[in-house]
């Protein structure tokens, strides 16, 4: 059986490819979306590419979900007003591209347009 390749996010993780990592311990690692759709924009994701989605997560470890909530209210907080809008985009029609889940953490003067994405 083929190897599947890794998602973007396990080669950040790896550090195979760079990013603007703004916390990481030993279960979770965040960073700036290369392409943001607020003035703060993180992704917040789970070192282990076991789940692909929330509903996956929420399953399998649900208090790595609660850390991740956790991880993010504290990110808002220290990089912004503590306010955001927390998105998991589930599957592909929902806007879902990378299958490893992962949090946005949208902050600072939302709009309408960064509702979507
Ligand atoms: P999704 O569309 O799966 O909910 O979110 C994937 C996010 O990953 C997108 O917002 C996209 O901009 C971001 N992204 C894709 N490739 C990279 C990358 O190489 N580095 C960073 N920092 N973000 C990425």
């Amino acid at each position: 059986m083929s190897t599947p390749e890794p998602t973007i996010f396990e080669r950040i993780v790896a550090r195979d490819i760079p990013a603007d990592i703004v916390f990481e311990n030993d279960d979770i690692i965040a960073f700036r979306d290369i392409a943001p759709k607020a003035p703060v924009h993180l992704l917040v994701v789970p070192k282990t590419s076991e789940f692909a989605n929330i509903a996956e997560l929420a399953n399998g470890d649900p208090d790595l979900l609660a850390e991740i909530v956790a991880v993010a209210d504290k990110l808002a907080t220290e990089q912004s007003n503590g306010e955001y809008r927390l998105i998991f985009n589930s599957g592909e029609s929902a806007g879902q591209t990378v299958f490893h889940v992962h949090a946005h953490v949208l902050s600072g003067s939302l709009d309408e347009s960064s509702l979507g994405r």
